[in-house]
């Protein structure tokens, strides 16, 4: 399978009719590029398969011809197998100056060391190989989401990634509505489109309305508040280190993947500077109630976060007691809600005061809901629309979306479905074989068989 110069080929291994593990291939004129190479958890369902990630063997058997790996952004579905899989195919890694970072320190704690990793600015254009690559800067939930604007002979591709249009953003530069809005007179012969939350009615909130609901919450407060979130969404911490000073209160992170990437977020920018200094951890402990604030791990109950050591009391430097507040800042995914509802039973035989994002404004997605999508396609009016990142049912939630926006060819595919894009519409050229690795306890990929990964495949949510 040589992709001709005339063509513009399409290829999800991972990522499509599933959330995670997102592994998209192109293909032009004798090369292919491939965006994102991430993984996703077995979690409640599989809890024996920790870390899954697409099967890479159809690229790794042509990596000769695979001009780069694009990283659309830091997040662990499509970053996290990095480490993983790059021996495998030993080719250049392009990302913008924060997604660099995190890849960098991924590969730098698995001895990778020879990786060519090129940063890219934001809005910057380069060639990969025969295509030519604009980032777009978007909105989502962790510093320098990008669209990728994919050009060929044969046509451009628009690959959204992660996205939501977050017009108060927190922290970053905003989506480039210019450059989006342009779009419609490129023209694209495809948009491949984020699907996650494609079943929910309306627009998604935006990241700077956060902070006054989180303030009365604070308000309200008499013990120790402690705000559990994901990790890498810098701008919510940035809004929890500024509730924390109007009330009064040091703030300070606990868990190592926080303060990883606050540390990363200082050194790459994203840390506002007129923000007190964070307190650590173990000075945390030995303050008044009243004085504490805390961000911490473990929002979808993780068992070696510092939520679930708190939840035990095992914490080594900071602990619980009747009357104080937990804030879950986050929303549960699919297939944690064992683990997490552990946590918030445990957090409230301790008398702690618990609020979650079905109670509160304390949470907002950093995914498209459908008035999102709308608007998108309003701007870009691609000629087709190829609905990714979401299990089946929000793939055709998605395309039934771009339909009533008048996208002429809005189309569900599935992962191994080898697709031709051209101006006259999407064809499906054959399948080729996708198939998970998990990765073993001693650290080595194995594949999982053909029965598990087809009730893996039956276990959506
Ligand atoms: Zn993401
Ligand atoms: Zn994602």
């Amino acid at each position: 399978m040589i992709p001709a110069y005339d063509e513009l080929l399409f290829l999800p291994l991972g990522g499509t009719g599933e959330i995670g593990m997102n592994l998209t291939l192109y293909g032009h004129d004798g090369a292919w590029i491939a965006v994102d190479l991430g993984i996703t958890f077995g979690g409640d369902d599989f809890p024996e398969h920790d870390v899954l990630m697409p099967d890479p063997a159809f690229i790794a058997a042509r990596r000769e011809r695979l001009a780069g790996i694009l990283l659309t952004h830091g997040h662990e579905d499509h970053i996290g197998a990095l480490p993983y899989l790059w021996k495998r195919l030993r080719c250049p890694i392009y990302a913008t100056p924060f997604t660099a970072a995190l890849a960098r320190t991924k590969l730098a704690r698995s001895g990778i060391d020879d990786a060519l990793l090129i940063e890219i600015a934001p809005g910057e254009r380069f060639q990969a190989g025969p295509f030519t690559v604009e980032y777009i800067a978007m909105t989502h939930s962790i510093p320098e989401p990008n669209a990728l604007l994919i050009g060929s002979s044969a046509g451009a591709v628009l690959h959204t990634g992660d996205w939501k249009l977050d017009d108060r953003p927190g922290v970053g530069r905003g989506y480039d509505h210019p450059r989006l809005f342009a779009l419609r007179r490129e023209p694209l012969i495809a948009m491949v489109c984020d699907s996650t939350n494609a079943i929910v009615p309306g627009r998604t909130g935006f990241e700077g309305d956060l902070y006054k609901p989180l303030l009365a919450l604070g308000e309200q407060a008499t013990g120790r508040i402690v705000v559990t979130a994901f990790a890498s969404n810098i701008a919510r911490l940035v809004t929890l280190a500024r509730v924390a000073r109007t009330l009064g209160r040091r703030f300070g992170v606990v868990g190592q993947a926080m303060e990883r990437m606050v540390a990363l977020a200082r050194a790459t920018g994203y840390w506002p500077d007129d923000l007190p200094d964070l307190l650590e951890a173990r000075h945390l402990g030995h303050l008044p109630r009243e004085e504490v604030f805390a961000a911490c791990t473990g929002s979808q109950g993780e068992p070696r976060s510092a939520l679930a050591r708190l939840s035990l009391d095992l914490h080594r430097d900071l602990l619980l007691d009747a009357g104080d507040t937990v804030i879950f800042s986050s929303r549960m995914i699919p297939g944690n809600e064992r683990a997490v509802e552990r946590i918030q039973q445990r957090l409230r035989s301790l008398g702690v005061r618990l609020v979650t994002d079905g109670e509160a404004a304390v949470h907002v997605s950093g995914h498209p809901a459908q008035d999102d999508l709308r608007l998108l396609y309003q701007w870009v009016q691609p000629s087709a629309v190829i609905p990714v990142h979401g299990t089946p049912r929000h793939l055709a939630a998605n395309a039934e979306i771009a339909a009533s926006c008048h996208v002429p060819n809005p189309r569900v595919v599935q992962n191994g479905d080898l697709c031709r894009l051209s101006r006259s519409g999407i064809q499906v050229l054959g399948q080729i074989e996708t198939g998970r690795l998990t990765l073993q306890p001693d650290g080595r990929l194995a594949s999982i068989p053909k029965d598990l990964l087809q009730k893996m495949r039956a276990t959506v949510h």
